[in-house]
């Protein structure tokens, strides 16, 4: 069976869906095939006992004005996370010590030393382009060079070393600190406007959607119809000079542009004929998935905002390594999320679901005490088992990829573009990011030769 179409977008995710919707605002036939059952990608909710559970991507901040404008076109409503009060910090010996703002617990050497990596850093990621930081002057030197290396040669305070790492590595790239360029830590920062916001919990995890976050895939789907087509996993596109004909199961679809808005690991899941580039098969090769598993926990009441806890704690020895108060809004009962993150997500993936269930709430004790044994519901999100993600939050490169690769993933091939979140400068990782890819590659789609 063959239909023809303006453009076939491949993938669901809000990359695909924000491609789509724009490319049918300017009267484009288009068709959007996702692989999954559902829409979203690393968007998805579920209810258990009775609560909503963000399972994938949450939180909004206020400087990601791309998804900011999306939410208010599709009418969706925003409300703050809960932060009233003390925040905890789990030293390395055990020891629980609150604080407010930004700055954490540690002995003045320390502190002293998180100000000096901090203001660098800030100097640093001020002059990075997010959209090309391999243009920097000293990119391949950074490119070249761990981020853990970097802080090494820039600090001997170790303690100070592992929270600055922490901020980078399990929170954000969800790799170690020694498995990614300095380089792609300041793209990190880069792209959220600075290091600083990065560090600053109140700024990089501000607000919440409303139903989810995931309601931005819905609410674009419930405009598309029947544009939308769930249950295409597409296994091969065949391009020339016209255009490309993309095969899913035992159907063809010509169009005269394809955009593939899948993570970069996962395009080799596709038969391209001819073969791509096979600058674009080493690019994506060299750029992988993080790995964090997400953790959950509710709890009766939310209690410990009764001993004016707000629920955020930082832990950088602890197998959760940062928790935050995820109480839903409205809600009566009291919701905790928890992160573990690569070297510790690897450990607890050999383990048993009880085992790691047992580990994840003698954490979430070491920073709440004994009320956080013993929650009503847990819940662990899957993302490393899922074929069609393969990790979280998102992908990055190797040591020196950025410079040897990064301009590539932006680049079409004859009729295909590519891009997701992975790919984006602001926003790189966030659905900000998703967003803005989304609407590049449908603006280039439309104007024909737009330079990338
Ligand atoms: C646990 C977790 C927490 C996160 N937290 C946040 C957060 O708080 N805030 C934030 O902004 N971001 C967060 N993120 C990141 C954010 O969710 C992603 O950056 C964003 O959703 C990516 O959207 P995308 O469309 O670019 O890619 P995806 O969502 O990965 O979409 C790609 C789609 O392509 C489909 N697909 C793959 N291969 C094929 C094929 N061959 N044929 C058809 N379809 C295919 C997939 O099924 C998927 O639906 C988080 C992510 C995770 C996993």
């Amino acid at each position: 069976m063959m239909s023809t179409h303006d453009t076939v977008i491949v993938g669901g995710g809000v990359t695909g869906l924000v491609a789509a919707w724009r490319l049918a605002e300017a009267g484009q036939d288009v068709v959007v095939l996702e692989a999954r059952e559902r829409v979203g990608g690393r968007l998805r909710s579920e209810e258990h006992d009775g609560s909503l559970f963000e399972i994938g991507g949450q939180w909004v901040s206020p400087d990601q004005d791309a998804l900011v404008g999306l939410l208010d076109e599709l009418g969706l409503e925003t409300y703050p996370r809960f932060r009233e009060g003390e925040s905890l910090y789990v030293a390395g010996d055990g020891a629980v010590r609150r604080f407010t703002g930004e700055d954490l617990p540690v002995g003045p050497d320390t502190a002293a030393a998180i100000e000096r990596l901090t203001k660098t850093l800030d100097d640093l990621t001020a002059e990075i382009d997010p959209d090309r930081p391999w243009d920097h002057p000293e990119a391949e030197r950074l490119d070249h060079m761990t981020f853990q290396q970097w802080l090494e040669e820039e600090c001997d305070d170790v303690e100070a070393r592992d929270n600055i790492a922490l901020f980078i590595g399990p929170a954000m790239l969800t790799k170690p600190a020694w498995s990614f360029s300095a380089l792609q830590a300041l793209l990190m920062a880069a792209s959220a406007g600075s290091f600083l916001h990065l560090v600053d919990a109140d700024f990089i995890l501000d607000r919440r959607v409303e139903g989810g976050l995931a309601s931005v895939a819905h609410e674009l789907t419930r405009r598309l119809g029947d544009r939308v087509r769930l249950s295409q996993d597409v296994t091969a596109v065949e391009y020339d000079d016209e255009g490309a004909t993309v095969v899913v199961k035992h159907e063809r679809l010509r169009a005269r542009r394809v955009i593939v808005a899948v993570p970069p690991p996962l395009v080799r899941r596709i038969r391209f004929t001819p073969e791509l580039p096979a600058e674009h098969r080493h690019a994506r090769e060299h750029q992988s998935f993080g790995l964090v598993i997400k953790v959950q926990a509710e709890y009766p009441t939310p209690f410990w905002r009764e001993e004016g806890l707000s629920g955020t704690g930082f832990g950088p020895y602890q197998v959760v390594h940062e928790v935050y108060d995820n109480t839903p809004a409205g809600s009566t009962v009291g919701h905790l999320v928890g992160f573990v993150s690569d070297e510790a997500a690897d450990r607890l993936g050999t383990l048993g679901v009880e085992e790691r269930r047992e580990q994840v709430l003698a954490s979430l004790t070491a920073y709440f005490g004994d009320a956080a044994r013993s929650p009503t519901t847990y819940v662990e999100s899957d993302w490393q088992h899922q074929e069609l993600t393969g990790g979280a939050y998102g992908t990055s490169f190797d040591v020196g990829g950025l410079t040897r690769y990064g301009r590539v993933l932006r680049q079409p091939v004859g009729p295909i573009e590519f891009g997701t979140s992975d790919v984006s400068g602001l926003g790189f990782q966030h659905v900000d990011g998703a967003v803005r890819v989304g609407t590049e590659l449908a603006q280039r789609v439309l104007t024909p030769g737009a330079a990338s």
